[in-house]
């Protein structure tokens, strides 16, 4: 049976257009929904729903190679198959060679060519923990999050696993939305996040570069035919850049779902750890409302019935 729940994205071209803080909102607003943090390489959700982790996972997003330095007889086979540079004859020595060979945990690929072809069978290639992902409760409900190691790669597959798991939550809470705070920019995280999505929400800023980064958002959402509404935070600093953004928009066919005031309370509400709806009535606050108003129009086309949306 097809699954009810929806996915709603929220993403921006780059980071610190103010993303967070608008799905930080809208999880305040919207009272019945999971909310998801695939932000995974900068998370910051946390700070402002302050997650209680009730549940947590690891994530390996591939594996590497380690040489054992009791069975390698330094033959070099694996140092010149290594396309990636990642093996070093510095290793120690063993009863029957002086030095062996050692992988470089950071330069390895994992494409597994070493231990395939060693004569000796000295190199353990198995999965490495990149992450850890993590099933909270927050004060405005369920939150799926994960953190990914230093230095660790492969964060589009943590996305999806994000993703997945906030879905099984909603799923199992019979909850119909997932609001999805997505990657920024363009590159494999931020498709993680958005295929298969509902509906995306891009964020955006009036300046020539958000004006240049919608562009290139709305071919990746057009590219995988996602119904994309655009929003421009801190509208009023640079309303002739806003006008052609929203002109932009509306030519390629994307709706232009509100507009966000520049607002001392929205650094106000980052200080306190709260999203800007839940702080004093601010016009950042009132246009937030109005936004998320404008999203339940897009959203109700769909079975949107149990989410609580004002209509
Ligand atoms: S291929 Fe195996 S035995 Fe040869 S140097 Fe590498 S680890 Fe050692
Ligand atoms: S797994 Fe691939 S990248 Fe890593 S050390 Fe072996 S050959 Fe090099």
């Amino acid at each position: 049976m097809e699954s009810r729940t929806k996915e709603l994205i929220v993403i921006s071209g780059k980071g610190g257009t103010g993303k967070t803080s608008i799905v930080a909102s809208f999880a305040a607003l919207a009272q019945r929904a999971v909310v998801a943090d695939c932000d995974v390489d900068a998370a910051d959700l946390h700070l402002v729903l302050n997650p209680r982790i009730e549940k947590r996972g690891t994530f390996s997003g591939g594996s590497r190679a380690r040489i054992k330095p009791g069975h390698c007889t330094a033959c070099d086979i694996c140092e010149e198959l290594c396309r990636f540079d990642a093996i070093y004859y510095d290793g120690p020595g063993n009863g029957r060679v002086p030095k062996t060979f050692r992988v470089d945990p950071i330069a390895c690929e994992g494409c597994g060519v070493c231990a395939h072809f060693c004569p000796e069978h000295a190199i353990d290639f198995a999965p490495v923990v990149n992450g850890q992902w993590f099933v909270s409760e927050t004060r405005c409900g369920s939150m799926v999050h994960a953190k990914l190691g230093v230095a660790e790669e492969n964060s589009g597959k943590l996305v999806s696993l994000v993703r997945v798991e906030a879905k099984r939550v909603a799923e199992r809470r019979n909850l119909d939305l997932v609001i999805i705070d997505g990657s920024p920019g363009i590159g494999c995280p931020v498709i993680a996040s958005i295929t298969g999505a509902d509906l995306v929400l891009v964020v955006t800023e009036p300046t020539l570069s958000g004006l240049h980064d919608l562009g290139r958002v709305a071919d990746l959402t057009e590219h995988f035919g996602i119904k994309t509404l655009v929003c421009v935070n801190k509208w009023d600093l640079n309303k002739g850049v806003t006008l052609e953004i929203e002109t932009q928009a509306k030519r390629r066919g994307l709706k232009v779902a509100g507009r966000i005031r520049y607002d001392r309370a929205v650094t106000d509400a980052q200080i306190k750890m709260r999203s800007v709806v839940e702080c004093h009535n601010s016009g950042a606050a009132a246009d937030i409302r109005q936004l998320w108003a404008g999203m339940s129009l897009a959203l109700q086309k769909s079975d949107f019935s149990r989410m609580g949306i004002p209509s």
